[in-house]
């Protein structure tokens, strides 16, 4: 997912609607998509790694935003990866909104199921099917309700500097972009509705294999937000630096 994007997307609701004056709308939702029981975690090909416990939950988190006869989704889901196959799966059950405007994005964490079903070398695949069904369900729910909350919004937007090490690649430690981007939304009387985050990590601090499932540097950043303004409704937007070959990889 390109920040350029994002900034095409914020284009196309502000921009592209007939009245000039039409009102700007946005809504959020979550939906908790931890599987119950536990289920192992993968950090890309190879065979997913058993878990013990949890720290903090894995959540499809959904952002509408409308304006006129425009209505766009942007939806962070905390696995590694989501296929299209499954966007178009999700995009089917959200009948209020054109598919081509849903935008689906994955915040890579490395410590959640397997949801690209990656080929285990015997002819079979690692993902869990039922896992995989619910997590596109409860997004859809996400994006439903989203809908359904809609209410008068103005947005700022900001790009800074992020400083700490949140992001970590082993094979290359100092490689990554440290802008991060945040479109945050407020209705009249300045209480946040979401923040959406669009940040270039590889959240690859805990691993795959020390018994933690996790959304990680989700958590983090919302976590650390919390205290503030953002609370439950970020959004964090993964933009990987690499090939996508590379991140799988990674
Ligand atoms: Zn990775």
């Amino acid at each position: 997912m390109r920040r350029s994007f994002f900034l095409c997307v914020c284009a196309g609701v502000l921009c592209a609607v007939p009245e000039a004056r039409a009102e700007l709308q946005v809504g959020a939702a979550v939906r908790v998509i931890t599987p119950d029981p536990l289920l192992p975690v993968s950090g890309g090909m190879g065979k997913p790694n058993p878990v013990r416990e949890k720290r903090g939950d894995l959540t499809a988190r959904a952002l509408v935003l409308r304006k006129g006869e425009v209505t766009v989704a942007v939806v962070a889901l905390d696995v590694i990866g989501f296929p299209s196959v499954l966007g178009d799966r999700v995009r089917k059950q959200v009948g209020r909104i054109p598919a081509e405007n849903i935008l689906i994005g994955s915040t890579h964490t490395h410590s959640a199921p397997d949801c690209y079903a990656f080929p285990d070398g015997k002819g079979g695949h690692t993902g869990d099917l039922a896992y995989i069904d619910s997590v596109c369900n409860k997004a859809a729910e996400a994006v439903n309700e989203a809908v359904d909350r809609l209410r008068p919004a103005r947005i700022k937007v900001a790009t800074g500097e992020a400083r700490g090490k949140i992001a970590y690649n082993y094979y290359a430690p100092d490689l990554y972009d440290r802008r991060m981007s945040v479109i945050r939304a407020v209705d009249p009387q300045g209480k946040t509705i979401a923040t959406l985050v669009n940040y270039a990590i590889h959240p690859e601090v805990l691993g795959n294999s020390v018994g933690i499932l996790s959304p990680t540097a989700s958590a983090y950043q919302t976590r650390c937000r919390d205290r503030t303004w953002v609370r439950k409704s970020v959004l964090i937007m993964q933009e990987v630096i690499f090939p996508r070959r590379l991140s799988l990889a990674g």
